[in-house]
């Protein structure tokens, strides 16, 4: 789960993790509002949305005065903000971060990540920080310091120094570094992050370090332990059909192609979007319907993908373990009745139950086409959207 960087600073806040002084405004008298009570200029207004690139994208802008921030304000509430994050179709902008201007000395980078290759977790750090850090990578991956901490050890003293003298930290500012990437590592532990990254952490003129962007990802697995945390998701930052999803516990993630697919096992899933590719089809989503799904919630994973209107054709592929064939079928005939469904389905069942799967099937009088396996399913169903 992701949230917005004004909560992420929330968060920072209550780690001890300093944060430039700034407050949400949802229009733009409450920004004006947030802005006075600053009590100082300039004052920056950023536009609130889950993904990065804002500057560029003209979502950041800087204020000196009253009319400068009702006029930002005004320009970026409702605007929809493309950024190398968001895709072309941008994302509509409702809310705002109206926060004190800081004197950036330096914009550095650093970020806290699981690693999976070492099982440890990983702090990246980068003088070349504020710019796009993929680039960096790709460019001059000699820029970024990595160090990795040890799960179990957690973070020790030598870590912090490894980071603040390859930042280059002046004296005072390596002072103040070392307990916040202590209280950072605190938050992204104690929280079940799978991503903390500041970008850009400042160092400014007075030599204090601040974060002046805050990102945070939560994994979701670990949700049920952050009651707070699930007060914070907005459900306007994300999907449509996935949040329709997730309320039937369906694993769901909405993709560019055409090809809606149905699946039992992630695994599966996978691989059938593999082998869509393969046939030279592009999937439109990739859906998990669980290995224990009840009939109820097939007919609900079939009603999201046939509600995405770039599905031009179904793969339903499904291998009967825990979910048998006859109750997939059900679901299936019942979800087609009720939503007089118009595109053609491609089904391949095997395992438990499949004569009784077949013969509900075919008995329903529905336009589906059966195949043999699922290379032939993946062809019959990429010929049907070319
Ligand atoms: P994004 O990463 O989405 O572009 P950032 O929060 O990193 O958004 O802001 C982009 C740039 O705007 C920063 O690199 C910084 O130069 C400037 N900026 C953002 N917030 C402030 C602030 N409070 N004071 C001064 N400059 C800021
Ligand atoms: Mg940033």
């Amino acid at each position: 789960m992701k949230i917005h960087e004004y909560q992420a600073k929330e968060l920072f806040r209550k780690y001890r993790i300093p944060v430039p002084e700034g407050g949400v405004a949802f229009s733009v008298e409450e920004a004006r509002k947030v802005a006075a009570g600053l009590g100082g200029w300039p004052v920056v207004v950023k536009a609130q949305i889950h993904a990065g690139g804002r500057g560029k994208g003209g979502g950041v802008k800087l204020a000196r005065s009253e009319e400068e921030v009702q006029q930002a304000a005004g320009g970026i509430l409702g605007m929809t903000l493309v950024t190398h994050q968001t895709g072309p179709e941008g994302r509509l902008v409702r809310k705002l971060l109206v926060e004190q201007g800081l004197n950036i000395a330096k914009e550095l980078y650093l970020s806290i990540v699981p690693d999976r290759a070492t099982a440890k977790i990983v702090i990246m750090a980068s003088e070349a920080g504020g710019m796009d850090i993929e680039e960096v990578a790709a460019r001059s991956p000699e820029k970024i310091i990595k160090s990795f901490v040890n799960p179990l050890l957690g973070l020790q003293a030598f870590h912090c120094r490894q980071l603040a003298f390859g930042l280059n930290l002046p004296p005072a500012a390596a002072k103040n570094f070392m307990p916040m990437i202590q209280n950072l590592y605190r938050l992204f532990v104690e929280y079940d992050c799978s991503l903390v990254e500041i970008n850009p952490l400042v160092l400014t003129t007075e030599e204090a370090v601040i974060a002046l962007d805050a990102k945070i990802t939560l994994d979701d697995n670990a949700l049920f332990r952050h009651k707070d945390i699930l007060e914070l998701r907005d459900l306007d930052e994300e999907n449509p059909l996935e949040v329709e999803a997730s309320k039937y516990n369906l694993n769901y993630i909405n993709l560019e192609g055409n090809v809606g697919n149905m699946v039992n096992g992630a695994g599966l899933a996978m691989a059938t979007m593999d082998i869509i590719k393969h046939a030279g089809a592009e999937p439109a989503n990739f859906l998990d319907v669980g290995g224990g799904a009840s009939a109820e919630m097939v007919e609900n994973g079939f009603r999201i993908i046939l509600s995405d209107k770039n599905v031009k054709g179904i793969l339903i592929n499904i291998f009967g373990g825990i979910l048998r064939c006859d109750t997939l079928a059900r679901g299936v005939v019942e979800a087609a009745t009720k939503t007089g469904i118009q595109v053609p389905v491609v089904v391949r069942m095997e395992g438990t139950n499949v004569e009784e799967g077949r013969r509900i099937l075919a008995e329903s009088g529905l336009n589906l086409i059966t195949a043999a396996d699922l290379k032939d399913a993946a062809r019959k169903v990429a010929e049907i959207v070319k």
